[in-house]
């Protein structure tokens, strides 16, 4: 038998069961590892080279062949899930990579695994529901989409990407959903490249349909599947060119337009807007790198008051820049930068501005507390945790000036790891708050994971809490829930007198807002009375 390369097989050996060499019929040239436990087969028994394909159920051989197409000697594609049995029979689930290598291009090589080997994210488990699945499939997605383009002119010259929305009117239940997902995957590149990005709506990358060849309507296909009727767009990656790092930061965000229903956007309407939006998108994203190539942007502070003593605590550092075209809010501009995925870049530039002000206001005698907001986009990142934890700790004598504001938390997807970070950036010293609770995902489970100073309760319940009652039962349970968990608490959004009353009254420690003072370029202590 010949030896199967070098460095295929060392890999092979790390996550594998079982390494296949095939011909380009899928016939088994080569086998390493548990050949007969796994596949049920002995290799090398006869001269016909065994088809791996007649192995498979029928749904594996579509994803095994269609993905193989799109091998190039350059690229790697798994993890697939497959079931692998004796002429179909006995059907065990493995996990498959794939690739062909450059020296061998008349090869494919296959590396099978028991899911379990690659621990749960490797292999997609269990579907969850709900928001949180779908910002898990987001993030993955476009991971994916980013290490499948990104200078990489082959794939882009030979992919599409596809937008898929429900036409009007149309309601999904999560059984149409995961049925649309799964039938999106199974014309995906390698079975594993679509997801769904809202409760309706959904993307997959696919080969570009060969020359000559009839255009798949998937809306008819998917009409003819699942009995649903579906709007599609298919852009062309080499037409948005993906393999561009703005351009693809620009097709991310304008996916997310898509993906969130409240932005309107709708499938053909990004086909017909797609060349527009992207251009549109991608001079934004370079408007943004040049706001933090040439640190154009300034800060503003507004004061964060003791209700009881009414005393000025801290400050919160709160952004403004330039808005570029289309871009309506300093708000919107922030959630761009995250989409966008310059977030953790940006979150670094505002800390270090910070430090230097305090720095400053150190020299000149008074250095207040300041707090910075870090997206939980960013704080998501690993390498932006390492280089913010080794930041505080290079700043250590700043800990009773310096703290840090969780903004987005929606966008944390592993709170165990971020819930370690805390633990090291309060054990330096530093004082964590959690920003916006209430709000979207910013919710209880994060406060049991998470352990945090502060809460900032969203302005959303305090808003109307003079005339809600809902309201107000919502904000004396968050407070109570804090006091037992000896969580301060912060009200934002205090407009009038009313409210901060309100809001002392009911044991809020500080509260922020209008009623107090507006962002300003000035550290401002308000004179409060109340
Ligand atoms: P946030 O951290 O919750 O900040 C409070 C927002 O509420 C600020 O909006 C502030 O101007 C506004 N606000 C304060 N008091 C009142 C009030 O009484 N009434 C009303 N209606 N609004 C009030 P701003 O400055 O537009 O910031 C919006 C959001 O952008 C922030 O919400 C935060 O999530 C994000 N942000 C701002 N600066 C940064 C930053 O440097 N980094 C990151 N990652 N996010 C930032
Ligand atoms: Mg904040
Ligand atoms: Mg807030």
């Amino acid at each position: 038998m010949n030896k199967v390369p070098g460095r295929f097989l060392g890999y092979a050996f790390c996550v594998g069961d079982l390494l296949l060499e095939l011909d380009l019929d899928f016939g088994i040239m080569n086998a390493d590892g548990a050949v007969r436990s796994t596949l049920g087969i002995q290799v090398g028994a006869d001269d016909d080279p065994c088809d791996f394909l007649s192995l498979l159920t029928e749904r594996g051989r579509g994803i095994i062949q269609a993905s193989a197409k799109t091998l190039t000697g350059a690229n790697r594609l798994g993890p697939f899930n497959i079931h692998v049995g004796e002429n179909g029979s006995a059907k065990e689930q493995y996990v498959v990579f794939m690739a062909k290598l450059p020296h061998a291009p008349n090869r494919y090589y296959f590396v099978l695994s028991k899911p379990y080997r690659l621990g749960t994210n490797s292999a997609k488990s269990e579907p969850t529901t709900g928001p949180v699945r779908i910002e898990e499939n987001k993030t993955e997605f476009f991971s994916r989409l980013e290490g499948l383009f990104e200078g990489n002119a082959e794939a882009e010259e030979n992919m599409q990407v596809t937008f898929v929305g429900a036409a009007e009117g149309e309601v999904l239940d999560g059984r149409q959903q995961q049925e649309i997902e799964d039938y999106l995957n199974s014309f995906s590149l390698g079975g594993n490249h679509a997801a769904m990005l809202g409760d309706d709506r959904f993307a997959f990358v696919h080969e570009k349909d060969a020359d000559g060849a009839k255009k798949v309507d998937f809306a008819t296909e998917i009409k003819k599947a699942t009995g649903i009727q579906i709007d599609a767009a298919t852009v062309d990656a080499a037409e948005a060119k993906l393999s561009d790092q703005d351009s693809m930061r620009a097709m991310v965000f304008s996916l997310q337009q898509f993906a969130r229903k409240s932005e309107g956007y709708n499938a053909s309407e990004i086909e017909d807007k797609c060349a527009t939006l992207i251009g549109e998108n991608t001079e934004r994203v370079a408007a943004f790198r040049d706001v933090l190539e040439n640190g154009s942007f300034t800060l503003v502070y507004q004061p964060i008051v003791h209700l009881k003593k009414g005393t000025t605590h801290h400050f919160e550092a709160l952004t403004r820049f330039d808005l570029p075209s289309m871009i309506n809010s300093q708000w919107e501009m922030i959630r761009f930068a995250e989409d966008v995925g310059l977030i953790p870049e940006f979150d670094t530039a505002v800390m270090n501005r910070t430090i230097q002000k305090l720095r400053e206001l150190q020299r000149a005698g008074a250095a207040p507390g300041i707090a910075v907001n870090v997206s939980g986009r960013s704080l998501s990142d690993a390498e932006f945790l390492l280089d913010l934890v080794s930041v505080l700790k290079g700043n250590k004598d700043l800990k009773a000036h310096l703290a840090i504001e969780i903004t987005e938390s929606a966008q944390i997807h592993d709170l165990d790891t971020l819930g370690d970070a805390l633990k090291e950036i309060r054990a330096v010293g530093f004082k964590v708050y959690l920003d916006d609770f209430g709000a979207g995902a910013a919710g209880f489970q994060y406060l049991k994971k998470l352990k945090v100073d502060a809460l900032k309760i969203d302005g959303d319940y305090i808003r109307d809490a003079i005339t809600n009652k809902e309201d107000r039962a919502y904000l004396r349970s968050m407070v109570t829930l804090c006091q037992d968990l000896g969580i301060v608490t912060v009200g934002e959004w205090i407009e009038t007198k009313e409210h901060a009353v309100l809001l002392r009254d009911m044991g809020v420690d500080y509260g922020q807002g209008y009623y107090f003072g507006k962002p300003s370029a000035g550290l401002i202590v308000p004179r409060v009375n109340f």
